[in-house]
């Protein structure tokens, strides 16, 4: 059959903590072409602790690049078309590898992991200085979520590590860093490099200066001579070295919130979005103003487009676990066997009859930034069932995604007239329309939710080399919208939300 003739194509991995995904893009109508994903595995070896094997990471782009490209052929297009390639993120997760014979040196310690609790409050009685020493610099709090505490601790625990550092082998990355490294040649020649996105999630990052930050490094105790390169968010970084997509660039790299933020267009100051994938972040470009925030969100690098373009700034408000509590339900209660069916619970009773759940998990981010806090569901009587569970664990993420909302709107003094929106969870009808009853604002949703890779892959595009994107906004004039208004009264709204502010007070000071 004839090939078909298509404008450039870009690709996008998308390596997040659920999934990797790898899809690819018609540069000219955002169009996606096909994809193929991976679920990811999540190990917990001990309370508290979630790893994930880097090398089953890798595998999986391979594997996602390879399914990809095959699909493609199916539907009769040249991969000769793909012209670059961007990849998007988790944040933060840490990975140490030996450069000389590419091996990780332990698994990768992922952002939700809370073994650093003890290292952050021992750091935390040496900050020199003032208090505000880490987040000056930084925009961040001093959290068990960023990556310098987690290397902090591979470094104090596993021999393999100290002795490769002693020895000079060992580099240190995120999960950007660890592929970009691997998929460039890895022991042969891989460039061992991040983007300033990425970098401003470590807690070693001079958002001001952005370069690594000497005084942080000594701090924390890390070795500079491990740390990447910081590049910019688009430019060529190195070429794929193996598989179907040999020889294409890699030239675009944002962490995923970043990118989401990206795909979803918010390029002028004040446009915010909020993805819903293992946790919830709500992102607000705040342009090339730094701004602190004075209630719990964080400040960090939004994107820099290219070498010669200014860098972007976002407050953002994390919530550590969103999907990931559906992932409980469904792993560690059974209640559900895949993630969409709990649509169908909640519907069957279309309230929580009075039961909060606070997912607690990983204590809570912002804007309470309390490590004490443990996961409650309360409220429960005889009457309680697992469809009430179900429907409060969705309820769970809007009153969080309101919390931080409301933060925003008070650090920004401009309320967000709608909230845009994108993630795994967003395929979810009922939460969407929680959504909106909560939040008292209408939410609205692309009918494209691959946002994240979308925004890697025009990062991807339009580096300079490459040019095949160009990031006006009519580009995407195709994208249509789906639009979810309140349904509930303000009142009946209110109430929900103080009681469950109510829960969030029961939920913290488990932990001492
Ligand atoms: P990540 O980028 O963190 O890997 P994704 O954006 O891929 O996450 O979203 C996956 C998360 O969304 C999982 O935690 C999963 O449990 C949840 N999820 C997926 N589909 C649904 C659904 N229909 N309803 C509720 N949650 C869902």
């Amino acid at each position: 059959a004839k090939k078909a003739v298509l404008g450039p194509l870009v690709g996008a991995v998308d390596q997040g903590t659920s999934s990797t995904r790898f899809l690819v893009f018609n540069s000219k109508t955002a169009e996606l072409l096909s994809h193929h994903q991976v679920e990811i595995k999540q190990e917990f070896p001990r309370e508290g602790w979630v790893e994930q094997d880097p090398k089953e990471i890798l595998q999986s782009v391979y594997e996602c690049i390879e399914k990809t490209c095959e699909k493609l052929g199916q539907l009769n297009i040249d991969i000769s078309n793909i012209k670059a390639i961007g990849v998007s993120n988790q944040r933060e997760t840490t990975v140490v590898w030996d450069k000389l014979t590419g091996e990780p040196l332990y698994n990768a310690v992922v952002w939700l992991d809370l073994r650093t609790q003890s290292t952050v409050e021992s750091l935390s009685k040496r900050i020199p200085g003032n208090n505000n020493f880490v987040k000056s610099k930084t925009g961040l709090p001093l959290s068990t979520y960023f990556s310098a505490v987690k290397l902090r601790w591979l470094l104090d625990n596993v021999r393999k590590v100290q002795k490769a550092v002693e020895e000079d082998r060992a580099l240190f990355g995120t999960i950007d860093s660890w592929l970009i490294w691997s998929l460039t040649g890895g022991v042969s020649g891989g460039v061992h490099c991040t983007d300033v996105t990425n970098a401003s999630r470590t807690m070693l990052f001079n958002i001001h200066s952005l370069e690594w930050d000497k005084e942080l490094c000594e701090f924390f105790g890390i070795p500079m001579k491990i740390l990447p390169n910081v590049r910019s968010s688009s430019e060529i970084y190195g070429l794929m070295k193996a598989g179907a997509l040999e020889g294409v660039p890699i030239s675009g790299c944002l962490g995923d919130q970043s990118a989401a933020l990206v795909g979803q267009m918010c390029f002028q100051d004040g446009q915010a979005k909020n993805t819903y994938g293992t946790g919830c972040f709500l992102l607000c470009n705040t342009g090339r103003k730094c701004v602190f925030s004075e209630h719990g969100l964080l400040t960090t690098v939004a994107y820099k487009l290219g070498r010669d373009k200014p860098v972007y700034y976002a407050l953002e408000g994390s919530v550590a676990i969103a999907g990931a509590v559906i992932r409980w339900l469904r792993d560690n209660l059974g209640i559900i066997k895949s993630s969409e069916e709990i649509e169908k619970l909640a519907k069957e009773v279309g309230t929580s009859y009075g039961c909060y759940f606070v997912p607690a998990f990983s204590g809570l981010y912002a804007p309470y930034w309390e490590p004490s806090a443990r996961g409650i569901i309360c409220g429960l009587t005889q009457f309680t069932n697992k469809c009430h569970i179900a429907f409060a664990a969705l309820e769970a993420v809007c009153f969080q995604t309101r919390e931080i909302l409301d933060a925003m709107n008070r650090d920004c003094g401009i309320p967000l007239s709608h909230l845009q929106v994108d993630g795994g969870m967003t395929n979810n009808k009922i939460l969407m329309q929680l959504q909106a009853d909560i939040l008292y604002i209408p939410v609205v949703k692309p009918s494209m939710p691959e946002t994240t890779a979308l925004g890697a892959a025009m990062a991807a595009g339009a580096a300079e080399g490459v040019g095949v994107w160009s990031l006006e906004p009519e580009d995407l004039s195709a994208v249509t919208m789906e639009r979810f208004e309140p349904q509930i009264n303000a009142e009946e709204s209110e109430i929900r939300y103080s009681t469950w502010k109510k829960a969030v007070m029961k939920s913290m000071g488990w932990v001492t």
